[in-house]
């Protein structure tokens, strides 16, 4: 291996020892850029893996705020600002009580380089808290975003820094996080928050941009092999944002949806998921997934009892992660394989562990990484923030089909640098090479920062 990334996969150990999901993102990518490494060697005399590795500036802080009890709660808050290379921070924020410093920079890590690939201009960043808005009231979650905000708005603005939603966060806690933003500031400040909603400057189609964006990825990486998403079975992880609407263009691509999951187990239809029933539980009842029965008793429930989704056992062709990091193991990978599936497609940020990452490319099975499949949520909060600039909206079809060539753009990308590298067909490879020959580049050229 490359002596340089050799030492700085050690270095990162080093320093972010129990940092397990950043050192995780970090390999991925180190691992992948040997072969641009071994060829510019001013990557290493202008020390640009040590500093694309370590945040601009991590803000963490304390969160208070009264239950609907009257009882006092505390939680933690964060803003990982990883990189302004090429335009204001950019990335959403996770209200999960599993987030910590780990997994805010590992997101954070991984926004730089999705970003990049965007061709937009947005740097990278990641935020959230530890607050779990699962069986809170509507007040309890605003309480909360507007202590949350009380703090976060120092750090950010439209052209410093423009966070959005990602798990536990939609459109109702943009739009609360949002109101206590421009009471504090007194300043219509449109873009600063994406995934606004509509009615106050939100985006066409950015509620749809990630699931749709996946989509169009995995048709583009398809076609590079002949095939198309008609007729095929898919099965998606998660029924949240990025899992919806992941369904609703696999069903306008001719596929058929037959799983969907949450964080208690998976529902399998054999007629096709009814993706009516399941924006009633998620997105008007805020119910789980198990739910489904009451609407489709024909269907089967699995509860999830291991370590790994129950999806993942379930017959398919196309198998679309969009939960979270790390649902998708060795094991369930290995399942996969033996059940036919012939594409992967990462929804969910870093969803593959980097052992199933490895069985599914070794095995010569298409993997449509995170951080290229997933960016068109980004790419359209972009869209978003230059529509707020311009105080002027596009239409739903303009906005989409923007989407789609941007996501055109990006497949591209990743096949060609992965070509020119010599590991065609690698898109893992080929995203991480893409973005970093970029983002380095930025790097040099705006001196020792
Ligand atoms: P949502 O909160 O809307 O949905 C998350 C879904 O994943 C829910 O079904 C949830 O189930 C499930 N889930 C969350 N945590 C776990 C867990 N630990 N184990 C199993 N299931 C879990 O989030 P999004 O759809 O917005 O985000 C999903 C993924 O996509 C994340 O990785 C996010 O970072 C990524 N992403 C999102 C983008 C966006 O635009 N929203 C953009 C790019 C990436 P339950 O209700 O049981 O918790």
């Amino acid at each position: 291996m490359n002596s340089y990334i050799s030492r700085m996969l050690d270095l990162t150990q080093q320093r972010n020892a129990n940092e397990p999901e950043f050192c995780q993102a970090v390999k991925e990518v180190l691992d992948s850029i040997a072969p641009v490494i071994d060829v510019h060697s001013e990557y290493e005399d202008f020390a640009i893996l040590e500093r694309m590795t370590e945040p601009e500036r991590i803000v963490t802080f304390r969160v208070s705020w009264i239950d609907d009890n009257g009882k006092i709660q505390v939680n933690r808050g964060y803003r990982i600002q990883f990189s302004s290379l090429i335009g204001p921070y950019k990335g959403g924020l996770r209200f999960h009580p599993s987030v910590n410093q780990s997994i805010m920079k590992f997101l954070g890590f991984e926004q730089i380089f999705k970003n990049a690939l965007t061709g937009l201009p947005i740097g990278g960043a990641k935020g959230g808290s530890d607050f779990d808005p699962k069986g809170k009231s509507d007040n309890e979650v605003m309480r909360f975003c507007q202590s949350f905000m009380t703090e976060l708005y120092r750090h950010i603005g439209q052209d410093v820094d423009v966070p959005a939603g990602d798990i536990g966060v939609g459109a109702r806690e943009v739009g609360y996080l949002f109101g206590q933003y421009k009471r504090i500031k007194n300043a219509y400040e449109g873009g600063v928050l994406t995934g606004k909603d509509i009615c106050y400057g939100g985006s066409l189609a950015r509620k749809e941009a990630t699931g749709y964006g996946l989509l169009y990825y995995m048709r583009e990486m398809l076609a590079a092999s002949g095939q198309t998403l008609d007729g095929k079975i898919v099965t998606i992880s998660g029924s949240g944002n990025v899992a919806i609407y992941a369904c609703e263009k696999a069903y306008k691509f001719g596929a058929k949806v037959v799983a969907m999951s949450d964080s208690n187990g998976c529902i399998y239809d054999e007629n096709g998921i009814d993706l009516d029933a399941i924006k009633q539980i998620k997105e008007v009842e805020r119910g789980r997934i198990k739910d489904y029965l009451k609407f489709h008793p024909e269907a089967q429930y699995i509860e999830k009892t291991g370590e790994d989704s129950p999806i993942w056992t379930i017959k398919t062709d196309i198998a679309l992660p969009c939960a979270t990091q790390n649902e998708l193991t060795l094991n369930s990978a290995k399942i996969l394989k033996e059940n036919g599936v012939i594409a992967v497609g990462e929804g969910a940020n870093m969803p593959c562990t980097l052992e199933a990452i490895d069985f599914f490319v070794n095995n010569g099975i298409p993997l449509a990484p995170a951080k290229a499949a997933n960016a068109g949520g980004v790419a359209t909060s972009a869209i978003e923030m230059s529509q707020n600039s311009m105080r002027y909206y596009y239409t739903f079809e303009e906005v989409e089909s923007k989407l789609e060539q941007i996501m055109i753009n990006i497949f591209n990308s990743c096949k060609d640098a992965a070509d020119m590298y010599g590991c065609s067909g690698n898109y893992v490879k080929g995203a991480n090479i893409a973005a970093f020959r970029k983002l380095a580049d930025a790097m040099i050229a705006q001196g020792i920062v």
